[in-house]
């Protein structure tokens, strides 16, 4: 296909506004690309290389700049070319502004011709671009531009110029190309989807929906070595958690950097979340893998700074690591990372994007010898206090908080669905006196393990909610030998408590509710801390929590 067909129908769908039209359009030039099918799926969406490649153009402004003031004439400079587009706004108009050489051939009018680029040798010449390195190779790329932009007529250098710097800016997203696939080649537009999911090259999918269809779509498997998006969480809370699912799946929140991992059997190599090569920077995840795993894998997880203590440091500490080109074992010594796993999604040449995340995390258990401390914590409950428990042992350990995940969802590359979950840290906490407890079971019956909170009310106390507290046996020890004494009466494992220690609080919602006198129950209350510089004056009153009840 000429470039300048390319850029005529770019222009056509830019002027288009419909959603629906732009599909249309995309799926015409799509049935009308040939043989540059997969070139013209990406350079559509302003891309030059597959999404899960490493490779750039590392073409920064100012370059394309140069270029286009070089094509434009010897009293055009770089200079001019910045000031013209601060006056135009935008890239593409900037270049088509100029004339270049390729507006004095014929071809220029009749939109390609025996000098016209084609979209092929765009992409040639972009890819010995982005391969060009070291020394001189600033220039190199300069030359290798104006002698594209050289042969463009004004409405290709629009185009050029756009996709050189990345921004299309046509309305043409992942979602466009997706639904002109499915559209231009007549396959299921789920089909395509997953395939992209898998895949993570738009060409490659366009190509197979046009030569093999639905069949050859679902043919597109996971490959070692080829990155796929990671799936994300949204906000959410514990109480809307265990109301959607039987169970949650608890993980500690890591306040790192994602990393996905993949090992061929010899091979380890390490990705960030865009995608980016990052095995060179982060030997030491190298070497925790190529000892932990005796087979191909993809694994996602999350890469930690660490103390000497291997206690966790700032995210900011990783990004500086992933960062480091140069020095890397002086910047190791400097901070030492660690790898957690929390999800598998390839073993041995199985695929497990569909596998419930319950067994992928079987799986991971099962790839991984138990004491080599790669993958992370897991839990499975529908008990709020044991969630609240697990949330206060991942804070004392220095990390993030924890996330909630459907143990039966698959893994949705790029997706940022309900499935996945980060408990929203509390936006309040409020001040309650304890006016009872009970004893715990089994090996905590000798402690009091469970409270009854209230707050003040014109009739003195109105109770609001329970919670139970301590992670370890030693602080519910102290709590206990703080609370017993003010025992006033016993029921079977229920106590009542003279209202004297305050507790603070967090929670996640103020429900009306007509199980606590106060008309009022906290959502996921959670021990925070006792307030010992304060007694039962000074804590919060019923009249706030309807006041916090009516704000949110
Ligand atoms: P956020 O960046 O706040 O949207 O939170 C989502 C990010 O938390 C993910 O992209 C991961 O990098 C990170 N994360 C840490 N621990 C986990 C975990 N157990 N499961 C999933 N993501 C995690």
């Amino acid at each position: 296909m000429e470039f300048a067909t390319f850029a005529e129908r770019a222009a056509a769908i830019e002027a288009e506004s419909a959603d629906t039209e732009i599909v249309a359009a995309v799926a015409d030039l799509f049935a009308v690309a040939g043989e540059d099918l997969g070139t013209v799926a990406r350079f559509v969406q302003g891309r030059v290389f597959p999404a899960h490649e490493s490779r750039t153009l590392d073409i920064g402004p100012r370059l394309c700049y140069e270029a286009i003031a070089r094509a434009a004439g010897r009293n055009v400079d770089a200079d001019a070319v910045e000031r013209r587009l601060a006056d135009r706004g935008e890239i593409g108009a900037v270049a088509a502004s100029y004339d270049f050489g390729g507006q004095q051939g014929l071809g220029a009018f009749a939109g390609g011709g025996p000098d016209g680029v084609t979209v092929a040798e765009v992409a040639d010449r972009l890819a010995e671009l982005a391969a060009a390195d070291g020394d001189g190779s600033q220039a190199t790329k300069v030359d290798t531009l104006f002698g594209l932009f050289n042969r463009c007529s004004p409405q290709e250098a629009r185009f050029l110029a756009r996709l050189v710097l990345e921004e299309m800016r046509i309305g043409v997203g992942e979602g466009t190309v997706r639904d002109a696939t499915a559209a231009a080649f007549d396959v299921p537009v789920e089909a395509v989807e997953r395939a992209l999911q898998v895949s993570n090259d738009c060409g490659r999918v366009a190509v197979v929906a046009r030569e093999q269809g639905e069949s050859g779509l679902d043919g597109i498997a996971l490959a070692v070595g080829r990155p796929v998006k990671a799936m994300l969480a949204q906000a959410g809370t514990v109480t809307d958690a265990l109301a959607d699912w039987d169970r949650a799946a608890v993980e500690w929140k890591y306040d790192g950097a994602r990393v996905q991992v993949h090992y061929d059997g010899a091979d380890v190599r390490l990705f960030s979340r865009n995608m980016e090569d990052v095995t060179d920077p982060l030997p030491e995840v190298v070497e925790t893998i190529e000892t932990a795993l005796d087979r191909p894998a993809i694994l996602d997880g999350e890469v930690v700074a660490v103390d000497d203590d291997g206690d966790p440091l700032p995210f900011q500490e990783v990004l500086r690591r992933f960062r480091r080109k140069h020095d890397v074992a002086r910047a190791r010594e400097a901070v030492a990372v660690r790898f957690h796993a929390f999800d598998c999604l390839h073993v041995d040449g199985e695929d497990l994007l569909d596998t419930p995340l319950e067994q992928r995390r079987e799986r991971l258990d099962g790839l991984v010898p138990a004491d080599s401390d790669v993958v992370s914590a897991y839990w499975q409950t529908d008990d709020p206090d044991r969630i609240a428990e697990i949330e206060r042992a991942a804070l004392d350990a220095g990390h993030e908080g924890i996330m909630l995940k459907d143990p039966e969802s698959t893994y949705t590359p790029g997706k940022r669905g309900k499935n996945w979950r980060k408990r929203k840290p509390d936006v309040e906490t409020l001040d309650c006196v304890v006016t009872g407890a009970e004893w715990g079971e089994g090996r905590r019956a000798n402690v009091l393990g469970t409270f009854e909170l209230s707050v003040r009310s014109d009739e003195g106390y109105a109770t609001v909610g329970n919670v139970a507290t301590g992670v370890t046996d030693a602080e519910l020890e102290s709590l206990t030998e703080r609370i017993e004494p003010l025992v006033t009466a016993e029921d079977g494992q229920s106590v009542t408590v003279s209202p004297e220690v305050v507790f603070e609080v967090g929670y996640e919602e103020i429900q009306p509710s007509t199980t606590y006198e106060s008309g009022y129950a906290l959502r996921f209350p959670r021990f925070l801390a006792v307030r010992d510089d304060t007694g039962p004056a000074g804590a919060d009153s019923l009249s706030r929590v309807e006041r916090l009840a009516a704000s949110q």
